[in-house]
């Protein structure tokens, strides 16, 4: 018998476990139908003793104060700033986002200024009279052919789509500068979880209130325990059977390998923008653990169609029927739906822990704390 069933252990579940189980004094039953907890940012050693991420590489980066402070109680950090080249049809590596080392680098220039850069980038941007598309976005800032050298190819293979079926939305996460900043994220707070994503899942669980249930599917225990409420950070379209149609997810697949050498590459991520390299991009861990081995793990991403859903994929329509989802989730009860899947948002980590504890707050407005006489019910009937 609990007080709240919470499905999958990732940052939406595990954030929430946390919280309801210490302010709220409340039971919590945690499952996942993965073998781990931590969700996507799950990590572990592989064979060789390389620490790496099962699920492709995660960089912690946020602006939120409160975010960092939060998950501050469950780990200590190395401070990591992420470096990444694109590696371009002639061979040459440079830098992404473009800034004005790429340029130079591409054109044999040397823009000196951020003026010269500036003015550089807009004598090759053009004026899109309204940017709608993840295609606008790029060629209003930097014109047709950086546009196609870094983001078409690359956008394509990511999504199955070209980039002007795509929201603006998507290029945007990535800037255009026209000073010599190389790192690829700007936030005040960038750090990794100094052992590691996994070890601070484990110790944000650990808690007697908190019963953790692993390699457990929604559909195998729905019917078997007892629970008030529900916390669901799965799909949204799965909770309620798929009744409007399947919501699109793009999927990955990992190739990871572990060298008899000590480096591979010149830094965390080099990204493969050409379009018939079958991969997107390739991430070396030790830059961002700081790990120290002779031997040394990347990961490959080959996009695919088939898999665990791991993105949304942001286009009108896919919203419009996200829409409809979101209104079965409204109208449904004692059920709160958080997370990357379960709200159909293209959330970094730091994003979902917020959205965990902006929902956190509003459960706190809505529900008393359950007392020891309120009679469990299961809440399996809302579900399909
Ligand atoms: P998830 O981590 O997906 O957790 C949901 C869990 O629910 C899963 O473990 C799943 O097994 C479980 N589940 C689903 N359905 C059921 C069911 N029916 N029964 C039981 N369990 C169920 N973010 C960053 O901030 N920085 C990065 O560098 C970064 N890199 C990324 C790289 C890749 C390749 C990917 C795919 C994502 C990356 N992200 C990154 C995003 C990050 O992974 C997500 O923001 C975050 O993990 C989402 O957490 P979540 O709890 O919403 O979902
Ligand atoms: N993108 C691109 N070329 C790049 C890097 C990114 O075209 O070299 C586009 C691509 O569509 C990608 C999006 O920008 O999906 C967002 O990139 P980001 O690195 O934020 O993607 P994520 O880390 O979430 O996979």
């Amino acid at each position: 018998m609990y007080d709240w069933l919470i499905v999958g252990a990732g940052f939406a579940g595990s954030t929430l476990a946390e919280r309801i189980a210490t302010v709220r004094g409340e039971r919590v039953l945690v499952i996942d139908r993965r073998d781990h907890v931590g969700g996507n940012a799950y990590d572990e050693p592989d064979a060789a003793g390389v620490l790496m991420h099962r699920y492709g590489p995660h960089i912690f980066h946020t602006n939120s104060d409160a975010v960092f402070q939060h998950l501050s109680r469950f780990t200590k950090w190395r401070a990591y700033e992420h470096r990444v080249l694109a590696k371009l049809a002639d061979g040459k590596l440079v830098p992404m986002p473009i800034n004005r080392t790429t340029l130079n680098r591409m054109y044999d220039l040397s823009l000196v200024t951020d003026e010269d850069a500036e003015a550089f980038l807009n004598s090759r941007a053009e004026p899109v009279a309204e940017i709608r598309t993840s295609e606008d976005v790029v060629v209003s800032r930097v014109g047709r052919q950086l546009y196609e050298t870094f983001f078409r190819g690359y956008t394509r293979k990511q999504w199955g789509l070209d980039p002007s079926e795509l929201d603006k939305s998507v290029t945007s996460r990535v800037p255009t500068r026209a000073n010599n900043d190389d790192r690829y994220f700007t936030d005040t707070h960038q750090f990794m979880p100094l052992d590691g994503y996994t070890a601070m899942f484990r110790r944000m669980l650990d808690h007697p209130n908190i019963t953790v249930m692993t390699s457990t599917d929604y559909a195998d225990i729905k019917d078997k325990v007892s629970f008030r409420r529900m916390v669901w950070s799965g799909p949204v379209d799965e909770f309620f059977g798929f009744r409007h149609g399947k919501l699109p997810y793009r999927s990955l697949k990992f190739e990871h390998r572990t060298l008899e050498q000590e480096w591979f590459q010149p830094c965390g991520t080099v990204n493969y923008p050409l379009e018939d390299v079958p991969y997107t991009r390739i991430s070396e861990y030790k830059y961002l653990t700081g790990q120290v081995h002779p031997k040394t793990t990347v990961t490959y991403e080959y996009p695919s169609a088939e898999g665990d859903p791991y993105y949304p994929v942001p286009r009108a329509e896919n919203q419009d029927l996200y829409r409809k989802y979101e209104a079965l989730a409204d109208a449904t009860p004692d059920v709160w739906f958080v997370g990357r899947l379960a709200t159909y948002r293209y959330y970094n980590m730091d994003q979902v822990v917020a959205q965990a504890l902006a929902t956190f707050k509003r459960i706190e407005a809505a529900v008393p704390p359950t007392s020891a006489n309120d009679t469990p019910r299961s809440l399996a009937a809302t579900g399909d």
